[in-house]
């Protein structure tokens, strides 16, 4: 019986100022297309949404650059990304843009909801201002020093060099990335969301999220724990949807308000495009309607926090039924970076490669609950090893036997006889999709795909064990009955491998002179084929891949290479006793307020360090009291490195050590300069 769910499925919004990297495929774009294609074989109702993220500072920050227009800027990457999606075979209903008039429309009235029920309000405050340009520099405009590293080039909103947030006020000698110029500040007003009133709420929901991953209710706790602060919903901007409420010219809404309510303009968008204006609602407001958000976990406060508490104020809205995150995926033990140069472009890869290939790799090594690592050499073997010498040759070796020894066409099953083996292995088949299936709906997809493995290998061994080529000599029948057989698992192999390898399945079915528009999960495991049938060309699936393509890939994307672009010298490493930035960062060094000191009694050199690190305390002993008294560092913002393998000294537990100078007889204690909450990093 069909159940009456209608599952409505969203994959993060692309931000159109960048071509999209097989980061962001496997974080939020290929995990949803393959669980829509599922439902889609399932036969439920589902619908899948994405678009182009089109507005806020970076896209005009870019077109001022390029002195293009914004349209310029956006419509150059929304039609390269839709195209390389398609290449991928990622079959959105609709991949719309949040620069379309419908979205302006749907994001305006989303904001008078909340303003018109008085959810919102208004608060004047300083922001800096460039007097020659006219005009308020939002964070991008804006770069300086970073008051924490001392990094020159620090953005308004975050500093690259040490990941800290900032806003444009903390910079020290701020100025316009434009112009140069020193911006003053100036006083602006703006609109903002108590999001601390949504905090019970949001705890209430979460805590009935019993099935959603641990790392996204974690995030969720982390934020809820430190307590929701006051979001502003509009700045000083030209791009973006205007604040539709009088007096507010030169504003527009913050596109982090502003593009999530895109998958509601999208699905509307959808439905009036197959002329039922008002079916949208069904999927956001119906009580069998499910809400699924599928992201990156850079997006994750977006999606489980603010969007849900902005549809909870606006109401008549589901709230998500789940968001499954992924982490990222990182490439030669680094982060997908444009600036090193070993971003894998999603637009480059397809053209490089079958993008089954590409799906199946990236599907393999999904970061569903930790980062992972992709490399040129795993594709090459999931290639040549997997899909080739397991899938690929199950299909091939069942072809070419059919068409060698019975005439190009599917052989009769005979009715005579017994055939536990033949029923057998279709049963087993139909088992393994049922495991893929439960591992599909809860959003294992590496389990699922590997399940779907397993089951080729039955097959071939099923091939294998039943020995054709003995059997078209000896017993004729009992070889039409296997070879039979084997094609009908060709069959629900494309069924089985559709979600994943779509471009596979619709070649198999080809041979198979099966088109894929009556496609079924449920014929899994079935027999559906009718003999007699002539088979179609049969191709390599997956032709190999050379050593001497990866050695040229790895070149190419700067792998193995250090990220100032020149080749590691391992002599110099060793001369220099130099350490990895990844060794660096082992080491956690934190800033620590020192809430008391004191001589450790009967020693000469030892005091005992009370501190405060951001939530925790500790204490720390350190061979310092030659060189302060204790009243001296009482009161003091100090470093230490914090993860230190806790030890004993002088029966007292020490939980790190602090940093200090030394040189001669002299010990100067590290501090930091100027004010800094305890707890943050050093880098
Ligand atoms: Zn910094």
């Amino acid at each position: 019986m069909k159940n009456n769910i209608k599952y409505l499925v969203t994959a993060a919004l692309p931000y159109a100022n960048n071509y999209v990297h097989i980061g962001h495929v496997a974080g939020a774009i290929l995990p949803p297309d393959i669980y829509v294609r599922f439902r889609k074989l399932k036969n439920d109702d589902v619908i899948f949404i994405c678009g182009s993220d089109e507005h806020g500072t970076a896209i005009e920050m870019a077109s001022i650059l390029e002195k293009v227009t914004p349209q310029e800027i956006i419509d150059r990457y929304h039609f390269s990304n839709k195209k390389a999606f398609e290449d991928l075979g990622i079959r959105f209903d609709i991949f719309s843009r949040t620069s379309s008039e419908i979205h302006k429309v749907t994001a305006s009235e989303f904001f008078l909801n909340l303003y018109n029920k008085k959810l919102l309000y208004q608060k004047t405050e300083k922001q800096l201002y460039s007097e020659k340009e006219k005009r308020f520099l939002a964070d991008r405009f804006i770069s300086g020093t970073c008051p924490v590293c001392g990094f020159e080039e620090a953005r308004g909103d975050e500093c690259e060099n040490c990941g800290s947030n900032l806003s444009p006020l903390e910079l020290i000698n701020p100025r316009s990335k434009i112009t140069g110029d020193t911006p003053v500040e100036k006083e602006t007003t703006h609109f903002y969301i108590p999001l601390a009133d949504y905090q019970e709420k949001l705890s209430e929901w979460l805590s009935e999220k019993k099935n959603w991953k641990a790392n996204v209710i974690n995030y969720c706790k982390g934020w809820l724990k430190s307590g929701l602060r006051d979001r502003a919903v509009t700045r000083d901007l030209d791009w973006g949807v205007k604040v539709p409420v009088k007096g507010n010219d030169g504003k527009v809404i913050y596109v982090w308000f502003e593009a999530p309510i895109g998958y509601i303009s999208m699905t509307k968008e959808f439905f009036i495009g197959k002329n039922e204006p008002e079916k949208w609602k069904e999927y956001w407001s119906g009580k069998d309607s499910r809400l699924i958000h599928f992201i990156g976990k850079d997006n994750i406060v977006f999606h489980s926090i603010i969007f849900p508490s902005m549809l909870m104020a606006h109401g008549g809205f589901n709230l998500p039924y789940n968001i499954p995150a992924n982490e990222f995926l990182n490439i030669g033990g680094r982060k997908f970076s444009k600036t090193r140069g070993n971003a894998i472009l999603l637009r480059d890869i397809v053209q490089k490669f079958n993008p089954d290939v590409v799906r199946y790799t990236i599907a393999s090594i999904f970061p569903e609950n930790k980062d992972s690592e992709f490399t040129w050499e795993d594709l090459q073997a999931k290639n040549n090893n997997e899909l080739a010498s397991i899938l690929g040759n199950f299909v091939n070796r069942t072809v070419v036997f059919a068409k060698s020894k019975f005439g190009n066409v599917i052989p009769e099953f005979p009715d005579s006889g017994s055939h536990m083996k033949e029923n057998g292995i279709l049963e087993h088949i139909k088992s393994k999709a049922d495991a893929v299936a439960d591992n599909i709906e809860n959003f294992r997809f590496r389990d699922a795909l590997s399940e779907a493995m397993d089951a080729v290998r039955s097959a071939n061994k099923y091939f294998n064990d039943s020995e054709p080529w003995k059997l078209i000599k000896d017993d004729k029948e009992k070889c039409s009955a296997v070879i039979n057989t084997c094609l009908e698992i060709c069959h629900s192999l494309a069924i089985l491998f559709e979600p994943f390898l779509p471009f596979t399945s619709d070649k198999i079915l080809h041979i198979l002179d099966k088109d894929t528009s009556g496609l079924k999960w449920e014929n899994i495991g079935k027999r559906v084929l009718k003999s007699g049938t002539a088979l179609g060309e049969n191709s390599i699936l997956f032709p190999q891949i050379e050593d001497s393509t990866v050695k040229e890939l790895n070149l190419k994307y700067n792998i193995g290479i250090d990220p100032g672009n020149s080749p590691v010298n391992v002599e110099d490493t060793n001369n220099m006793n130099v350490i990895s930035i990844e060794d660096f960062h082992k080491v956690k060094l934190r800033v620590a307020k020192v809430l008391k000191c004191e001589i450790v009694p009967g020693s000469k050199k030892l005091l005992r360090l009370k501190l405060k690190v951001g939530d925790t305390e500790k204490q720390i002993v350190s061979g310092i009291s030659e060189h302060y008294k204790p009243e001296e560092i009482e009161g003091r913002l100090i470093i230490i490195a914090d993860n230190l393998k806790p030890s004993k000294i002088m029966g007292i537990d020490s939980e790190g050590m602090l940093l200090a100078a030394k040189k001669g007889g002299k010990l100067k204690i590290v501090t930091v300069d100027g004010d800094i909450e305890d707890g943050a990093e050093v880098n």
